[in-house]
C-alpha cells in the first residue's frame, strides 16, 4: 500500500504520460530560461519549470517547448516559489478606525500578487468570536491563500480595550476553533496587551501547546520584560517586530548595540524572529547593528494594513530589498520569503517548487540602480538593488503580469 503522497505522485505521473502520448503536450505552461531559486530543494541555477493542472509537473535543464501548450520566456529573471507573508491584517470590513472587520485592514488580492505573494497569514485580526465572519467575508472570497493566527483575545483587534479583556481570552474556545479549521488556522497570536499580568501570554501559550501550533507574539506588551517573554516562548514560537525601536517593547540590543544574551539564547532555543515592519516597527538603528552581528530575520512579515502600506514599508518585496542591500544573500532572502515561513506555520507543502506542489510561483527581477529605502523613523538607506515582481502564478493561473510577458505583442 502506498502513502497518500506517493500515490498522488504516481497518479500525476500516469496522467502526464497519458496526456503526452495522447495529446503530445503534457504541460499547460512552461517557464523557460529562468534562474530557479528553490531553497527547500537546494536549487539555485538556470532551470525550466513546467506546470500541469495547477501543479508543478517538472523542473529541468532544458524542457522542450514542444511539450507545452504555452511557453513564457523568463530568461534574465528569477523563478521562485510564491512568496509567503506571515504577518498581515486583512480582515477588511466597513467599521471605521478598526482592524477586525474594519477599514484599517486591506483586501488580500489587492496587495498580494503585485509583490509576488501567493500566501498571506493574518496576524490575529480575528479571535474565536469573529473568525468565521473573517472566513466567509474574506478568506473564502480571496484568490490569495489566506491563513490565520487566531488572536487569544476573543474579538481580535476591534479597538484598544478589546485586547485587554482577560476574561475573553479563552484557550478552550480558541482550541475549538483551531480544531474546526486546521487547514486555515496556523497558530495563536498575543499582542497589544498593556497590563502587567502574564496570564494573556500564558493563555496563548496554553492554546498553542494544546494544538501544537506556534504562538506569534506581536510585542506591544510594555509591562512584560523581553527577557521573561523570550524565556517562556517555546521553540517554534515567533517574535515579530524584531527590528523595531519603539516605546512599548524592549530592544533586542543592549546599550552598546550588542545583541542581548536573552535574544541570542532564544534564537539558539529555536524561537523565530519575524521582521513585522508595519508602519512603526523597523528601524535601521536596530537592523544595521543586529545584522552586522549576523542576526538576520527568519521571515519578512510586512504587518500589512492601510497605514503601513503607505509608509516606508510599502510591500514585502521592499522589505526583502532592504535586507538584500544590508548584505543578506539573495538565496537567503528567498528562503526567508518561502520555505522558512512555510516551516514556521507548519505548512511544508508551501514555499517550494517540488514536483506535485501547488504551482504558486513568483518571477522576480533584480533591478540595478539607485534606490532609497525608508525605515519607520523616516531615515533612508540608499541601495543599489531592488526586487520587482514580473509575474505571479497562483495554482497554475497567471494572476499578475507587470510587463505582459504572458501575452502577445500588439501589432499595428
Ligand atoms: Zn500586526
Amino acid at each position: 500500500m502506498c502513502s497518500f503522497k506517493h500515490c498522488r505522485y504516481f497518479l500525476l505521473s500516469i496522467y502526464l504520460i497519458t496526456t503526452f502520448y495522447v495529446h503530445g503536450q503534457p504541460y499547460d505552461l512552461l517557464l523557460k530560461g529562468g534562474h530557479l531559486i528553490d531553497p527547500k530543494n537546494e536549487i539555485d541555477q538556470l532551470m525550466d519549470v513546467a506546470i500541469t493542472e495547477g501543479k508543478i509537473a517538472a523542473t529541468g535543464d532544458n524542457i522542450a517547448i514542444s511539450q507545452a501548450k504555452k511557453v513564457i520566456d523568463v530568461s534574465g529573471l528569477y523563478v521562485v516559489p510564491g512568496l509567503i507573508d506571515p504577518h498581515t491584517h486583512v480582515f477588511v470590513g466597513s467599521a471605521p478606525r478598526t482592524f477586525a472587520n474594519g477599514f484599517s485592514s486591506v483586501s488580500p488580492d489587492d496587495f498580494s500578487f503585485k509583490s509576488g505573494i501567493t500566501t498571506m497569514v493574518d496576524a490575529g485580526t480575528s479571535g474565536w468570536r469573529n473568525f468565521e465572519t473573517f472566513k466567509s467575508q474574506v478568506i473564502d472570497q480571496s484568490t490569495t491563500r489566506v491563513l490565520a493566527f487566531l488572536n487569544i483575545a476573543g474579538v481580535g483587534m476591534v479597538g484598544p480595550p478589546s485586547e485587554q479583556n482577560i476574561q475573553d481570552m479563552d484557550p478552550y474556545l480558541t482550541d475549538l476553533m483551531i480544531k474546526k479549521y486546521p487547514d486555515i488556522i496556523v497558530g495563536v497570536k498575543i499582542g497589544h496587551y498593556t497590563g502587567d499580568e502574564f496570564t494573556p501570554v500564558q493563555r496563548a501559550l496554553d492554546a498553542g501547546s494544546a494544538q501544537d501550533v506556534p504562538v506569534l507574539v506581536e510585542c506591544h506588551l510594555p509591562e512584560i520584560p523581553l527577557e521573561v517573554l523570550l524565556e517562556r516562548l517555546r521553540p517554534g514560537d515567533i517574535l515579530t517586530h524584531a527590528y523595531g525601536r519603539v516605546n512599548d517593547r524592549a530592544s533586542i540590543l543592549d546599550d552598546q548595540d550588542h545583541l542581548k544574551d536573552a535574544v541570542v539564547a532564544a534564537r539558539k532555543k529555536g524561537v523565530l524572529f519575524d521582521v513585522g515592519h508595519g508602519g512603526g516597527s523597523f528601524h535601521y538603528s536596530e537592523a544595521v547593528p543586529a545584522t552586522k552581528q549576523g542576526f538576520w530575520p527568519d521571515s519578512f512579515g510586512s504587518d500589512l494594513h492601510r497605514f503601513s502600506m503607505n509608509s516606508g514599508m510599502k510591500d514585502m518585496l521592499n522589505i526583502m530589498s532592504k535586507f538584500l542591500n544590508l548584505g543578506m544573500p539573495l538565496y537567503d532572502v528567498i528562503a526567508a520569503a518561502t520555505n522558512k515561513p512555510a516551516a514556521m506555520i507548519k505548512r511544508p507543502d508551501l514555499g517550494n517548487l517540488g514536483i506535485g506542489s501547488e504551482a504558486d510561483i513568483a518571477v522576480l527581477k533584480v533591478l540595478d540602480g539607485k534606490f532609497g529605502f525608508t525605515d519607520s523613523g523616516k531615515e533612508t538607506a540608499q541601495g543599489s538593488q531592488k526586487l520587482q515582481a514580473e509575474l505571479t502564478i497562483r495554482a497554475g493561473k497567471i494572476v499578475w503580469d507587470l510587463n505582459g510577458l504572458s501575452t502577445q505583442n500588439f501589432a499595428n
